[in-house]
């Protein structure tokens, strides 16, 4: 089959719903939404979790309170999500060891060295965007300052303060692309844990009116569920897009949302094939991990009541097992507790049997809080590293990349637009970056087909 349409979105994450109402609401409404899985959501998805439904994407709607309103917040009240204030302060208050609970006074150095630390990161960062200064990582911003975190309590609390954000280490991230964290400085320094039923996914029900709902939700033909792109033909005049099913759809222009760690694998064949200058925007991105594994007791052992819920291990190994969460507020009574991993240790888990990630999980408990905990009764953790429609959780900026080599991430090849949270300069790696970015590349689109300015032009740089 041959479809003819405007505009061919591909992937139906928040980047491409959204992308598809402001096409809507500038006028086009001749388009397509392919998505390769059965799902609309992308990264923002929930799953089953004894008894309960858990998010194994995106969990928190971050930078609420700020100068600018965060999109997602918005939503998430507009479809009265349930979530939680997130008191992240609190967490080293609650450092264990492998002796077992730390007294906070003892801890209390590491955690005001960390902190004087992290000012002078983020005055650092501030400055050497102010004065056009080279960019550097973080971790060499930390030498400037003078300490770099080496005891497991000092290197605990550094992966808390970066590598749960942006799931890599100091040594990679930008300094001037990360600090100041826009989210925080612009969007605002309070994040909220979602924990509803329906999924945090239901923030996107808003942004979907466009779909035609009358015989349920995501049921508008428009909406192609489990259509899985293989190549994308591009030109100035318009794209070609052919899926696994054999149906083929030629548009005047296509936006691409897949993310980053797609773009960097073979999923998606081009023709003719990326520009270097493209390619090496893309294959110079980081792509980064982050695992939540969520875990079910027969009881509670862990510490409960307010500002207990964030909970830090320190281990020699730096990022084994670091971060904990209980859900005993959003969950009461249910026993339920997740640790995350990042990186490295993601790849590592993604590749163990279930069994054997709980057995080190379990001996990393019982440091902490004793021999007589029990066993947990289940465990459950998603692989998006090794998803082939996915590859990784969220884009990471490392050194390296500059704003003109980004707008290279951003540009379009011919009538090829490139979208997705990867492709939000100031906000990549979130879901309000997805959401921006999808409106921002719509908007492009708009001017390309309604205005003919369709800036295909090649940014400088090699061909
Ligand atoms: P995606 O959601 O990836 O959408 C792209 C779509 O393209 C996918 O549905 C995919 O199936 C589809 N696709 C891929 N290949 C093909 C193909 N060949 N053909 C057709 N379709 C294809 N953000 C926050 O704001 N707060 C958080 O707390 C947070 N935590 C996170 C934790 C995890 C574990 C993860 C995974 C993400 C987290 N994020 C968080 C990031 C946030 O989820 C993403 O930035 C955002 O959802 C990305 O949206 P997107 O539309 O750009 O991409």
């Amino acid at each position: 089959d041959i479809i003819t349409t405007d505009v061919v979105i591909i992937g139906a994450g928040a980047a491409g719903i959204t992308a598809g109402k402001t096409l809507t609401e500038g006028g086009i409404t001749d388009l397509v939404i392919l998505e390769a899985t059965g799902k609309v959501g992308g990264r923002i998805r929930n799953a089953d979790f004894a008894g309960v439904k858990v998010e194994l994407g995106a969990n928190w709607i971050e930078g609420v309170n700020g100068q600018k309103e965060n999109p997602v917040y918005r939503l998430a009240s507009e479809v009265n999500l349930k979530f939680s204030y997130s008191f992240y302060d609190n967490c080293t208050e609650n450092i264990y060891d492998h002796t077992g609970y730390l007294d906070p006074e003892v801890v209390a150095p590491a955690v005001e060295l960390a902190e004087q630390s992290f000012d002078f990161v983020v005055a650092l960062g501030t400055n050497f965007t102010e004065e056009n200064v080279e960019d550097i990582s973080i971790l060499t911003a930390q030498r400037f300052f003078g300490h770099v975190p080496s005891t497991p309590v000092e290197m605990v609390i550094d992966s808390f303060n970066y590598d749960f954000t942006c799931a890599e280490p100091p040594r990679v991230t930008s300094l001037k692309n990360s600090e100041p964290l826009p989210t925080d400085s612009i969007l605002g320094p309070d994040s909220f844990f979602v924990a509803d039923p329906r999924g945090y996914a239901t923030v996107l029900e808003p942004l979907a009116q466009y779909l035609n709902s009358a015989n349920g939700l995501w049921t508008d033909p428009r909406l192609k569920l489990n259509t899985v792109v293989t190549k994308i033909e591009y030109s100035t005049e318009g794209v070609t897009v052919y899926t696994e099913d054999g149906t083929i759809y030629k548009a005047k222009a296509a936006i691409l949302t897949v993310s980053i760690g797609v773009l960097q694998s073979d999923l998606i064949d081009f023709s003719p094939d990326l520009p270097f200058w493209k390619l090496s925007a893309i294959y110079q991105f980081n792509m980064a991990i982050y695992t939540k594994i969520f875990l079910k007791f027969p009881r509670t052992f862990w510490p409960t009541g307010p500002g207990t819920e964030y909970i830090l291990y320190a281990d020699e190994m730096r990022g084994y097992f670091p971060f904990w969460q209980h859900l005993d507020n959003e969950f009461p009574g249910e026993n339920l507790i997740f640790t995350t991993v990042t990186d490295d240790e993601s790849r590592r888990i993604e590749q163990m049997p279930e069994n054997e990630t709980l057995a080190e999980i379990m001996v990393v408990l019982r440091k902490m809080f004793g021999q007589d905990i029990p066993n947990a009764t289940d465990i459950l953790y998603p692989r998006w590293w090794q998803d082939k429609f996915f590859r990784g959780t969220f884009s990471n900026w490392p050194i390296g990349v500059s704003s003109y080599e980004y707008k290279q991430l951003q540009a379009p090849v011919g009538r090829l637009y490139f979208s997705g949270e990867h492709c939000s300069e100031q906000y990549n790696g979130y879901v309000h970056g997805a959401i921006f970015a999808g409106d921002e590349t719509a908007h492009e689109v708009l001017k390309c087909l309604q205005e003919n300015d369709c800036n295909t032009i090649i940014p400088r740089g090699l061909k």
